[in-house]
């Protein structure tokens, strides 16, 4: 059986048992396992059936006023579950700045009970701060695969103001960062800055001097 998956130009074949090479699913990251889609033709393309069937377009009006579409990209801020994610695959919005990681988007259309678990993570945290000249996010990196482990690791992500590597041998910390010019400080190193740079009363979560 062949199928068309809107974001590549060959024809899907249909993987219905295990094969030797263990390839990530495009979709969610994870590791493929059957019933499952690849390319066949480039062999760079694969995707569990369940993550390659998810329409080209999903409208959650609880989620979100707009349509949302996929795209292909680089690395991003999730504005659900507010990850640094490392999916290939991001779910859109065709209006404004909105954007979802293939799992979240995945998770909210397949259930809507997911949704009241979203809400509550609030609104995605932009900075202003002298340390950088661009508005900073505010994210979560984690390490809790083994694609992450060791793309964060080739990154070499860095804090700039401790100069530890970011992660080290957390499973889990906060930064803000700015993606553009990979520009990344721990939440913990900014709450540490120096006095000068904590004085101004636009720092929402900078600890103001008595
Ligand atoms: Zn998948
Ligand atoms: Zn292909
Ligand atoms: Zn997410
Ligand atoms: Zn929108
Ligand atoms: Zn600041
Ligand atoms: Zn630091
Ligand atoms: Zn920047």
């Amino acid at each position: 059986m062949e199928f068309q998956h809107f974001l590549h130009k060959h024809k899907l074949s249909s993987k219905e048992f295990e094969e030797k090479h263990m390839e990530q699913c495009m979709g969610c990251m994870d590791i493929i396992v059957c019933p499952a889609y690849c390319c066949r033709e480039c062999g760079e393309f694969g995707m569990h059936k369940s993550c390659a069937e998810l329409p080209p377009q999903i409208q959650k009006h609880t989620v979100h006023p707009h349509p949302l579409g996929f795209n292909m990209v680089d690395i991003f801020v999730c504005d659900a579950c507010k990850r640094l994610t490392l999916s290939l695959i991001s779910c859109r919005c065709m209006y404004c700045e909105f954007k979802l990681d293939f799992k979240c988007a995945m998770s909210i259309f397949n259930d809507e009970n997911e949704i009241g678990k979203l809400d509550h993570q609030g609104t995605t945290v932009h900075h202003f701060c002298q340390c950088h000249p661009h508005q900073l996010i505010r994210c979560m990196l984690s390490s809790t695969t083994e694609v992450e482990k060791t793309t964060w690791k080739q990154m070499n992500l860095c804090c700039r103001a401790c100069n530890l590597e970011l992660l080290g041998t957390a499973l889990l910390i906060h930064v803000y960062a700015c993606l553009p010019c990979s520009f990344s400080i721990h939440e913990s190193c900014m709450n540490e800055m120096p006095t000068q740079v904590r004085r101004s009363p636009f720092h929402p979560h900078h600890v103001l001097l008595p």
